[in-house]
């Protein structure tokens, strides 16, 4: 395994940081303080999309050589890595506002017939505005045991009528389409899911509401519902014959262990930024002196760059299509850890001034929680690691 970073992606890395000091930090600290996610027609999005950002990496039916819509190509996802955790440093909850496909695209890309990624991902290619993308799991009755999914799908026809509700999905209610997870039989459990692309504007789709959230609040994590919400049998992905091979459940699980490492490395970029601030007052105050603060901030250091490697490992064995479930879960059981010791760690170090509340440090120590909740709790990815530990059947 290759642990370089190549030039082009440190230019990018350089670029984050000036885009991260001038404009991610000041807007996840705004949303912060106003407690809203930061608006669709905030011009910082559209000043992301001129720069080239919120693209697919979908490769487009050329094969990815048209500009602005690079293949998504073996080994590319170091630098996904690199750019995400440094992102987070400066906001996470930015960094997930930012336009794009977003986790919706892992299922389209894997699973999506040709016609479908052209519908959907074709117009990320490229983008004329800002768009977003959503993906809908969590339901207010499954979050962790995603087989207890019940919102319900019904084939009349030509079109599939859905009916549930929804929770948590980020960018919602801003996006052109939404892919939602439902169920033919709730009887059949993993084996009954199909997920369909809901349009926005699609009738049946609505009373969005932005869930409040104890941290990460620049982006929005909504909850929606399904009232006979039909959707023209060509949303189904993949098309029928992608269930008649009992892949439903996989697929959704194929495009978790992709973005598992993705959403953990996030939590190194939280962790540096608690860690940075640790240090920064350490030093301004001559804490910094005592062999035990520096201890303490040197042992958290390790552990964010042992997690990191993690990631990198759990990464690199997806971009080559090899089995990666314990990696993945290991990565996303780490991380959020390191993170969450390095914000913890600050706040002591700070004592009342990170206490007190208008500290970035507490801030991130809010922001950190999260990131052992999304894409599968710490305990579920304990499971399955104890799982494979010894050889258990999955259920
Ligand atoms: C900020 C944020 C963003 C999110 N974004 C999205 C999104 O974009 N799309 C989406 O679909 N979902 C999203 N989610 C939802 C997220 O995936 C769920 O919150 C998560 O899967 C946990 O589900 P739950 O909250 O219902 O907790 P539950 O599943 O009810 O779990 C509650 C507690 O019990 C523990 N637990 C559950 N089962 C077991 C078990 N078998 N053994 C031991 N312990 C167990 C859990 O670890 C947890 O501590 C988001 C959540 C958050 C907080």
């Amino acid at each position: 395994m290759d642990l370089s970073i190549d030039a082009g992606t440190l230019q990018r890395l350089e670029g984050i940081r000036a885009l991260g000091a001038s404009q991610i930090r000041p807007l996840g600290l705004e949303a912060d303080r106003l407690g809203r996610p930061t608006p669709p027609e905030h011009p910082f999005f559209e000043m992301l999309v001129k720069a080239g950002m919120g693209r697919t990496r979908w490769g487009g039916e050329t094969g990815g050589t048209t500009p602005g819509a690079p293949r998504a190509k073996v080994g590319s996802s170091r630098t996904t890595l690199c750019l995400a955790e440094e992102m987070s440093y400066w906001d996470r909850g930015v960094a997930v506002s930012f336009p794009g496909p977003g986790l919706g695209e892992p299922p389209l890309i894997s699973m999506g017939t040709e016609d479908q990624k052209r519908r959907f991902l074709g117009p990320f290619a490229d983008p004329d505005r800002a768009r977003w993308g959503s993906f809908a799991m969590t339901e207010p009755g499954a979050g962790s045991d995603v087989a207890g999914i019940r919102a319900s799908a019904r084939r009349e026809g030509n079109v599939w009528i859905l009916n549930g509700a929804k929770s948590f999905a980020a960018n919602a209610s801003r996006a052109d389409w939404i892919v939602v997870w439902a169920t033919v039989d709730p009887s059949l459990g993993r084996e009954g899911h199909r997920a369909f692309v809901v349009e926005n504007g699609t009738p049946g789709v609505g009373d969005f509401q932005v869930e409040r959230k104890m941290g990460l609040k620049a982006y929005e994590s909504t909850s929606f519902s399904l009232v006979d919400c039909r959707v023209p049998a060509e949303n189904l992905i993949g098309g029928e014959e992608h269930y008649a091979r009992r892949a439903g459940f996989k697929g959704a699980m194929r495009s978790f262990n992709a973005t598992r490492p993705l959403v953990a490395v996030m939590a190194v970029g939280i962790g540096r930024a608690a860690l940075d601030a640790a240090a920064e007052f350490s030093e301004q105050t001559g804490l910094i002196g005592d062999q035990r603060i520096r201890d303490r901030l040197e042992r958290v250091r390790r552990k964010l760059r042992s997690a990191r490697l993690l990631c990198w490992r759990a990464a690199w064995l997806a971009d080559y299509g090899r089995p990666n479930i314990l990696e993945a879960s290991i990565a996303k059981a780490a991380a959020p850890m390191a993170a969450l010791e390095a914000a913890s760690l600050g706040m002591e170090i700070l004592g009342e001034i990170g206490g007190r509340g208008d500290h970035l440090i507490e801030k991130l120590y809010r922001d950190v929680k999260a990131m052992d909740i999304v894409e599968g709790t710490g305990q579920v990815q304990r499971l399955v690691m104890a799982r494979q530990l010894v050889q258990l059947p999955r259920d």
